[in-house]
């Protein structure tokens, strides 16, 4: 067995201390966003978009730029005519708006 299978053998062992180093981690990262207001800036639509949390319109990407520590993604609203900076590390707790409005062009 070569150095690099039996490497990955060990990572994947649920038995290792690294596997359980991890597990704690994403316990507490899990447990600290429960904690955590809901993001109300931004809603998902049902088809994967990202809708402004003001008119519910979908927006357009612009781009994503660092602020620091942290990405920002930009993103404009065709109906208020305003941008709008969500930091990257939110996206994946939006909550998902049934009903969006349709987009202007
Ligand atoms: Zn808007």
């Amino acid at each position: 067995m070569s150095y690099i299978t039996r490497r990955k053998r060990e990572r994947k062992s649920p038995t290792s201390n690294s596997h359980r180093i991890h597990k704690r981690h994403v316990e507490l990262r899990k447990k600290a966003e429960r904690d955590l207001p809901p993001v109300t800036m931004a809603y998902r639509s049902p088809k994967g978009g990202i809708l402004h949390g003001w008119c519910k319109t979908e927006l357009y990407y612009i781009g994503t730029r660092s602020a620091g520590l942290y990405a920002e993604a930009q993103f404009y609203c065709c109906f208020c005519k305003e941008q709008i900076f969500l930091p990257v590390i939110t996206i994946h707790r939006l909550l998902v708006w049934p009903e969006p409005r349709p987009r202007l062009r």
